[in-house]
């Protein structure tokens, strides 16, 4: 008898084969899983309907299936129904049977923190079983940084076609389809997830599809596919955050999105209001700027991008104040109220004063907080922080239960995923006995706006606040060849350095590449190199990384192409 594949994933026709579980002569129940899957959709296990001897492996690890083909021969016998998926395949993560796990390292969540954890553990011989209630990626995949990337492409592809005379070219028929947008974005999405289930997949990481409860150290995942009980040595927590909205008078309306509602919304609203400033709602506020909407961004504190130098706060206000993006700072919104027409008016209170401003929708860009619902902390004796909102870690990623790591958002040490992956790293290496520790000094940030920002390090405003002498070296991108090219003169590569070593403390780059450059001074800063040690390194010609030579240079005896 064959075993064909009946079915993938919605419409999905192909997918690769992953690890096949069985082998020739091998004894088989139904339910047992076969073979894994991996499709755009995530990963699918093809389970045996049939009681009984698999005689033929007819697939290889690697190669492509489609829907009908065969998979392998079996002698043997239908089994019983609550044993077996009707149409013989299961999609998801893992079967509905009971199952008693236990292994070296249990991780809950799937993002950026606890799949990254998840791989490195497995490369270091842990027995690694990973948690994921959604999909794996997390928010960074799923509903951040790379959605949000994908829609900064479209959105300044959008922009550049619009200004492209200026380049020497016309285009007189263009337009813009949000839904296709979207659908890009899903697809780069797809694509991730299910490469980040192929390397656990091969990594042997035990994927569960579930919403992980621990009690008394021992994990439950329970639900239509799965039922099961996981003991591990160790249990690294990184189950994220999630986005907040203020609680207010009219937040609750529907077209008051947070940014993972606006992600999937497939029209360009001819207005928006964005509450909140800080870099997600000034990502937002740009994208939307440049796909045509009116935008106004009101924040409650003094300033836009609060925690930047008040040098590039300045660079970014300008240019919103070129595009229209209109800015309330000092703002609090105390209330939203839907007009007859479907328009939100969005209320806030700026200088002792009501005011108003008017959108098709708003975006609540407000902050995240960490998803510390159903985990029990207390019962576990896991600390929160001074200020009870995240998880109490060491700086090997510890909470106060030896037992338990905590990783990512869930910390809240710093939101961002590259930190979430490193904080996992450490865990992973602390739990196998290697002295790994976490530390802050370099962690860059990156900012996709335009121009975009890349920060690391030590900023101005920290330094004055701390009182650390620096002093700086600055070279402006309209002095840049590369830049002007681009039509981005716009912005400076900002370096701080120690005047009694010269070691660099920390650097801000607005202006073309920057979230890509910043990448240099991370590393400069990591290893603790002198600015002047760089004066004889050669930087190639035309590039905008000669900013960050010529900024280093005029930290010393000055740049060459700006007195
Ligand atoms: P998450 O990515 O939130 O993953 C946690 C996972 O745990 C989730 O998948 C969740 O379903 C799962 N989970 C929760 N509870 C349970 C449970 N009980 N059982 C099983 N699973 C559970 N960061 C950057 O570095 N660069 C950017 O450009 C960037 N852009 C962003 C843009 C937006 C719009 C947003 C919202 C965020 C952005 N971030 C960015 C932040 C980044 O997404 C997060 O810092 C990062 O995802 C945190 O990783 P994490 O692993 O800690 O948590």
């Amino acid at each position: 008898m064959e075993i064909k594949l009946l079915k993938i994933s919605g419409h999905e026709k192909t997918a690769k084969v992953g690890k096949i579980t069985v082998t020739v002569n091998q004894e088989v129940k139904a339910g047992d899983v076969l073979v894994n899957l991996e499709s755009k959709k995530g990963n699918v296990q093809v389970v045996s309907e049939y009681n009984g001897k698999i005689t033929k492996v007819l697939i290889e690890e690697g190669n492509s299936v489609n829907i009908n083909d065969s998979l392998f021969d079996i002698d043997g016998e239908k089994g019983k129904a609550e044993k077996a998926e009707k149409k013989g395949y299961s999609f998801g993560l893992a079967k509905a049977k009971k199952e008693d796990i236990n292994c070296d390292i249990a991780i809950i969540g799937g993002g950026p923190g606890g799949y990254v954890a998840a791989i490195r553990a497995a490369q270091l011989g842990a027995s690694v079983t990973l948690i994921e209630e959604k999909r794996l990626g997390g928010t960074c995949l799923n509903n951040g940084c790379i959605p949000t990337k994908s829609f900064v492409k479209s959105a300044h592809l959008f922009e550049e076609i619009k200004n492209c005379q200026e380049f020497g070219i016309s285009v007189s028929d263009y337009s813009i389809d949000m839904g296709q947008v979207v659908d890009r974005k899903d697809g780069i999405v797809d694509t991730l997830v299910g490469g980040i289930g192929h390397l656990l997949n091969i990594g042997g990481v035990k994927v569960l599809e579930g919403k992980a409860i621990i009690t008394e150290d021992l994990i439950t995942v329970k639900n239509k596919k799965i039922d099961a009980k996981v003991e591990a040595k160790n249990i690294i927590i990184a189950t994220g955050s999630s986005p907040v909205k203020l609680n207010i008078a009219g937040a609750d309306l529907e077209k008051v999105l947070t940014s993972t509602e606006l992600l999937d919304l497939k029209e360009i609203p001819k207005s928006m209001t964005i509450v909140g400033g800080g870099i997600i709602g000034m990502e937002f506020a740009f994208i939307f700027n440049s796909l045509g909407s009116n935008v106004t961004v009101v924040e409650f504190l003094d300033d836009i991008l609060f925690a930047l130098d008040t040098d590039v706060i300045e660079t970014i206000k300008y240019q919103c104040e070129e595009r229209g993006i209109k800015l309330h700072t000092s703002s609090r919104v105390d209330q939203i109220v839907e007009t007859d027409k479907g328009q939100l008016i969005t209320q806030f209170i700026k200088d002792e004063e009501l005011q108003y401003c008017v959108g098709d929708y708003v975006l609540m860009a407000v902050g995240r907080k960490p998803n510390l619902d159903n985990l029990d902390l207390d019962q576990l004796n896991i600390n929160l922080n001074e200020k009870g909102n995240g998880v109490a870690v060491d700086e090997s990623m510890k909470t106060s239960n030896e037992k338990y790591y905590a990783i990512g958002d869930i910390t809240n040490i710093i939101q961002l995923a590259h930190v979430a992956s490193h904080q996992g790293v450490v865990a992973v290496e602390n739990i196998m006995g290697e002295k790994s520790k976490m530390h802050y000094d370099a962690v860059p940030s990156a900012v996709f706006i335009s121009p975009e920002i890349g920060i690391v390090g030590l900023s101005e405003k920290e330094a004055e606040h701390k009182d650390i002498t620096y002093k700086t070296g600055v070279f402006p991108f309209a002095a840049n060849g590369k830049a002007l090219t681009l039509n981005e003169g716009e912005g400076f590569v900002k370096v701080l350095v120690n005047p009694e070593d010269q070691t660099i403390l920390g650097a801000a780059i607005v202006g073309p590449g920057a979230t890509d450059m910043i990448a240099n001074f991370t590393y400069l800063i990591d290893n603790k190199v002198k600015a002047n040690a760089l004066a004889h390194t050669i930087f190639a010609h035309p590039t905008t990384a000669e900013a960050v030579h010529e900024a280093l240079l005029s930290v010393g005896e000055g740049a060459i192409h700006f007195a």
